[in-house]
C-alpha cells in the first residue's frame, strides 16, 4: 500500500479520465497535469493527500486488488473480467456507459442458430463474459480470444458471433454488423483496496462518499 497519508487512484487515459474529471473536482482534486498530453504515469494533484496513476483500463483492477492504488475507476466489463478479487465497488459512477451486446454479420440469423443448437465461434476480447452468457443459455461456442478490432472476426470468417462493447452502433454498422442481443449493460464503478478501506478509512470515507453523491447528481 501507499504511505498512511496519501491514496492513490488509479485511471485510465480517455474517457475515463475525461469523466472522472467533474467527480475529482467535486472532491476538490484538480490533476497538476492533463494525461492525455503529458507522459508521466504518476501524477499530482492540487491536494498533497491524493495521487492518480495512469495505466491501462484492464490493468486497473489489478493495482487496486494489490494495494497499489487504494482506489480506481474501472468499467464493469473490466471488472466482470477481472472477477473482482479483493476490491469493494461501493459506487457506480453511471459514466462511460454503453452495453456488451452479440453481434453479427447483417443477414446471419443468430435467434435460428441458436434455436437449432448451432455451435457458435465467439471472438472477443471478454471471454470470461462471452462464456458465463453463453453457457447460461445453453449454447456451445468455441472461444476465439481477441485484443482489439473484434468487428473484423466475422467479415473474413474467423468467427460467427463477436461479444463486444457498443454505444451508438457506429463501429457495428460501418462493418456491416448488427447487435442482436444484450449481455449487461455497463457503466464505470469505484473500486476500492479492501485493506486500504479499513487503514485509510478517513481519507477515503469522503471522496467515497462524494463521488456518491456527484455520480447521483
Ligand atoms: P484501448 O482502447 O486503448 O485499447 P480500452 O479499450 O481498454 O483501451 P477505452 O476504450 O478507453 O480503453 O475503454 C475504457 C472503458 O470505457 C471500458 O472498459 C468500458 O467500460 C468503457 N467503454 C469502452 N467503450 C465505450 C464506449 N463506446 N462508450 C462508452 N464507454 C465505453
Ligand atoms: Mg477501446
Amino acid at each position: 500500500m501507499t504511505t498512511n497519508h496519501q491514496v492513490t487512484l488509479a485511471l485510465s487515459k480517455g474517457r475515463i479520465f475525461e469523466e472522472t474529471v467533474p467527480l475529482l473536482a467535486a472532491a476538490g482534486i484538480t490533476p497538476n497535469e492533463n494525461p492525455e498530453s503529458s507522459r508521466k504515469l504518476i501524477i499530482g494533484t492540487n491536494r498533497p493527500d491524493v495521487r492518480l496513476i495512469i495505466v491501462r483500463a484492464t490493468d486497473v483492477p489489478t493495482y487496486v486488488q494489490h494495494g497499489a492504488a487504494d482506489l480506481g475507476i474501472a468499467g464493469k466489463d473490466v471488472l466482470v473480467e477481472h472477477g473482482g478479487e479483493g476490491l469493494y465497488q461501493p459506487v457506480d459512477l453511471n459514466i462511460a456507459k454503453c452495453r456488451m451486446m452479440v453481434a453479427t454479420p447483417v443477414g446471419f440469423d443468430y435467434e435460428a442458430a441458436v434455436r437449432r443448437g448451432a455451435r457458435l465461434r465467439v471472438a472477443t476480447k471478454y471471454t470470461k463474459t462471452a462464456r458465463l452468457h453463453f453457457a447460461a443459455k445453453g449454447v456451445h461456442v468455441d472461444l476465439i480470444k481477441l485484443y482489439g478490432s473484434m468487428e473484423l472476426a466475422p467479415l473474413v470468417g474467423l468467427a460467427d458471433v463477436i461479444v463486444d462493447l457498443v454505444s451508438t452502433g457506429g463501429t457495428l454498422k460501418a462493418n456491416n454488423l448488427v447487435a442482436v442481443e444484450e449481455i449487461m449493460p455497463i457503466s464505470s464503478r469505484l473500486v476500492v483496496n479492501q485493506a486500504s478501506m479499513k487503514l485509510k478509512h478517513e481519507l477515503i470515507q469522503p471522496i467515497v462518499e462524494t463521488f456518491r453523491r456527484a455520480a447521483s447528481a
